[in-house]
């Protein structure tokens, strides 16, 4: 389901490679709800995106490199598994951590982390993943690490080893520091992180640490910008009972933890930026686009039908005639 190389043109190419996919997915989702007896959780998700509008704009009303139209209203159902919500929740914390990272100064710079557990089963899911985020902020508490780290971005994200039927929660972290970091004395080595994250954790075994300078930062955002779950950890397409323990597990799991968190410079500067909450905000306008509304656009209404189970479009212009002529006057 990887669509993301195919340049899309056109508000019809959007939904046939992107918001289809994700539709068919997410209506997997609510059939295993459904046989979970979650049945109201799997109405909501059966709605998810069935009335997707956008606008398109004439080209001179568009900024340089961005795209002629634009998402101007959708039903989403901002369900934690839900593949549609995922999707639209990854590309909004990609905008809004890049936007985040474009001004912090640029005396910092950047250090990619990813810190493990290992696998559990799923009915230590839970217990795993919250012992895993009070790790996480018990280290950051440590005086090594605030001597050096100047603010974090982090997300959690859970994978499932289908053949083991084992999970594997994870955080990925981007840490910002100053430029002299690198060659200081209080540089924290790999070994050195590895004891740390083993002594927050308090446990007998080594814990796998990955550290990374950050190269190219809009790979690196790309990475921390992943689904928290992604479908394909769960959906089994032959096997429904499977993929129904599973959900279950996730659910349980992944529920009441918040999937994000910013510390210390990422924080500030989201702040100053006065960006909403990418877990639970607007799922729409995910690039902060401005719709215009003062000049005429076609609009595009996709609805979803059950039936052909894909999306029917009806298209209108709209007008603003009058405000146009006042300013060719
Ligand atoms: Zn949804």
């Amino acid at each position: 389901m990887n669509m993301k190389k195919k340049e899309i043109n056109c508000p019809e190419e959007e939904i046939e490679f992107k918001f289809l996919p994700h539709k068919k997915r997410s209506l997997m989702l609510s059939e295993s709800l459904y046989r979970l007896h979650l049945e109201n959780r799997s109405l909501r998700v059966k709605e998810c995106g069935t009335f997707i509008e956008m606008r398109k704009y004439d080209k001179k009303y568009i900024a340089e490199g961005e795209r002629e139209w634009k998402l101007s209203t959708a039903n989403f159902c901002r369900d934690r598994l839900c593949s549609m919500c995922n999707w639209r929740r990854s590309l909004k914390i990609f905008g809004q951590v890049s936007k985040i990272m474009d001004n912090i100064p640029d005396s910092y710079r950047f250090i990619f982390l990813t810190l493990t557990v290992k696998n559990c089963k799923g009915s230590e899911l839970k217990y795993t993943v919250r012992h895993l985020l009070s790790s996480f902020k018990k280290m950051a508490n440590y005086k090594p690490f605030k001597q050096v780290f100047k603010g974090y971005f982090r997300t959690l994200e859970c994978t499932h080893n289908h053949i083991e039927n084992s999970y594997h929660p994870h955080l990925h972290v981007i840490l910002a520091v100053n430029k002299s970091y690198f060659k200081s004395k209080n540089y924290i080595s790999h070994s050195k992180f590895v004891e740390m994250w083993q002594k927050a954790l308090k446990i007998s075994y080594e814990p796998q640490v990955n550290i990374q300078k950050i190269k190219d930062e809009r790979h690196m955002v790309a990475e921390v910008a992943k689904y928290a779950v992604k479908s394909d950890d769960y959906i089994i397409e032959d096997n429904l009972e499977y993929t129904d323990e599973i959900v279950m597990n996730f659910i349980i799991g992944m529920s009441n933890v918040r999937l994000i968190a910013y510390g210390g410079i990422f924080n500030e500067v989201r702040k100053k930026l006065d960006l909403d909450d990418a877990e639970n905000g607007d799922l729409v306008h995910v690039n902060n686009d401005t719709l215009r509304s003062d000049v005429s656009y076609m609009v595009y209404n996709f609805h979803w039908s059950s039936g052909i189970r894909n999306y029917t479009l009806k298209k209108e212009m709209v007008y603003n005639v009058q405000i146009e002529c006042d300013e060719d006057n």
